[in-house]
């Protein structure tokens, strides 16, 4: 299936020079979600994942129902307090100035297999942070999974050494 055709471009969002790949147009087409999200948890079962990790707010678009069909757990990376109880975090590097992002501290048990994923990678940085947060708990990386990768970012080399899958790309 041609996924691309369901993603739209949005020129200049949220701000000029931007070109934002809007994913809500794939997830109002069933067949088309269902799809990209087969291929996900094929690539997890290839990776042999027993837990999904997805940063907010559209990993969990992508990271849920992958972890539902594999039937294991969904653990979210949040920004600074919204998570209930004791979290760890890592602050991150943004196009100006930095950000922070956590996860809770029992989400993961130490030698878990991780699929982390989310629907774009660009830069790498929400990527790199998360894959801090999963070591800093003792679980392994056992692959990073994309909807979409913007090439032209150069996001893998941030995470060199890692698995990564991505479904669709931008160059
Ligand atoms: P990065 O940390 O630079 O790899 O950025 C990845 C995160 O920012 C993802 O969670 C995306 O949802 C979002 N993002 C970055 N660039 C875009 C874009 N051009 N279109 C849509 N989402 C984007």
């Amino acid at each position: 299936m041609d996924l691309k055709q369901y993603i739209t471009i949005v020129e200049d969002y949220p701000k000029e020079g931007i070109s934002f790949k809007d994913i809500t147009t794939l997830m109002d087409h069933g067949e088309a979600y269902k799809f990209a999200t087969d291929e996900i948890v094929k690539y997890a079962e290839k990776v042999k994942a027993d837990i999904v990790v997805g940063p907010e707010a559209r990993g969990f678009i992508i990271g849920c129902p992958v972890a539902y069909a594999l039937e294991v757990g969904f653990a979210p990376v949040r920004k600074p307090g919204k998570l209930p109880r004791e979290t760890v975090s890592v602050e991150y590097d943004l196009e100006y100035g930095t950000d922070r992002l956590t996860i809770h501290k029992d989400a993961i048990k130490p030698g878990q297999r991780v699929l982390i994923v989310d629907d774009l990678l660009a830069t790498g940085g929400t990527i790199k942070a998360t894959i801090e947060l999963v070591e800093e708990l003792g679980g392994v990386v056992a692959g990073c999974a994309f909807l979409i990768e913007l090439a032209y970012l150069e996001g893998r080399k941030k995470i060199e050494g890692y698995d990564v899958c991505t479904l669709l790309t931008y160059d």
